[in-house]
């Protein structure tokens, strides 16, 4: 199936707005420490993310940062949209925000690569001279219900549906460094810095892009079952369809937040993890709160393009 030419969607380009990680790195601490035990915010050099644990395509998170969600929720629900197919490199040639772009994050996964619908993590550089993939695609074995992790090849750049991704240079240059032991509050890593963030960015519009790794726990995570062929018209439905894991740690993570949802429907965190044991998928919160540890290096995105906006908007679908 082809995918949908660039020149034809409709690509809103937004400033965000960009504090001093000075700043927002006590932002995210105050959020922090309502729900761990155990909380450090730095601004540091980004170490080398293309090692142990992180394992990611590109070093660095820097150079031209820009935050990007493409389609939604809406062409999942109640019924798939097949034809919602984004080829990442195109996309990525056609808006120039980066010379060498680093992508990295949340989506659905090209369903025509399996001839099923999976989960995106997505780590690759697309430059113009060629693709470098450390992206992973998790589907659910329609045999016994398991979580499948696959690698996809360097010729596979298409995504569908809905994706949340964070393009850069992948440069090194500073960064957020967040480190968080020991669960205290119901939010999860995530949600409780969007939080603070949503709170203290109130007219604001700031995104934030990167990576962190979840050890000693484990982990709630979905995978998306093939298209369902009944309507999801609840969230309940939405959940049935949907298979839940406790998977196991390290899991390295990749997505994005934003302060708000703003005036172009965003989604206000979208994560997913790999692993090199075979696991991943869409990152809900750790099931073991007394020993969880997360680490995760952010970087701010400047610029923020909204791409292909579903016209309906739904009331569910956004967890
Ligand atoms: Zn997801």
């Amino acid at each position: 199936m082809a995918t949908l030419d660039v020149n034809e969607i409709n690509i809103v380009k937004k400033e965000l707005h960009v504090p001093p990680l000075d700043e927002i790195k006590d932002v995210l601490k105050e959020g922090l420490a309502r729900n761990f035990f155990d909380v450090q915010v730095e601004v540091v050099d980004c170490p080398d993310l293309t090692q142990e644990p992180f394992t990611l395509a590109a070093p660095g998170l820097g150079g031209n940062p820009t935050v990007l969600e493409i389609g939604g929720p809406s062409f999942l629900l109640p019924l798939v949209h097949r034809n919602k197919l984004y080829d990442v490199q195109q996309l990525l040639k056609h808006l120039q925000c980066c010379k060498n772009p680093f992508v990295i994050g949340a989506g659905a996964g090209p369903w025509p690569h399996l001839n099923c619908n999976c989960e995106l993590m997505m780590n690759m550089i697309v430059s113009p001279t060629g693709v470098k993939s450390g992206t992973h695609i998790a589907s659910v074995d329609k045999t016994n219900g398991n979580c499948v992790l696959e690698n996809l090849p360097n010729n596979e750049t298409r995504l569908a549906i809905l994706a949340n991704l964070y393009v850069s240079d992948g440069k090194p240059g500073q960064v957020l460094k967040v480190h968080a032991k020991k669960r205290t509050g119901n939010d999860d890593f995530i949600a409780c810095m969007q939080k603070a963030m949503a709170q203290h960015y109130e007219k604001n519009l700031v995104g934030l892009g990167g990576t962190f790794l979840m050890k000693d726990g484990k982990i709630k995570q979905h995978v998306m079952a093939d298209f369902s062929t009944t309507p999801l018209n609840t969230e309940k439905e939405l959940n049935n369809w949907l298979h839940f894991y406790n998977m196991s740690t390290p899991l390295v993570a990749v997505g994005t937040f934003v302060s708000s949802e703003s005036d172009v429907d965003l989604r206000v965190q979208h994560f997913h993890s790999f692993s090199h044991h075979g696991e991943g998928g869409h990152y809900h919160i750790d099931t073991t709160p007394e020993t969880i540890e997360y680490l995760g290096y952010f970087n701010l995105g400047s610029v923020l393009y909204r791409i292909d906006q579903p016209t309906s908007k739904l009331q569910f679908g956004k967890d």
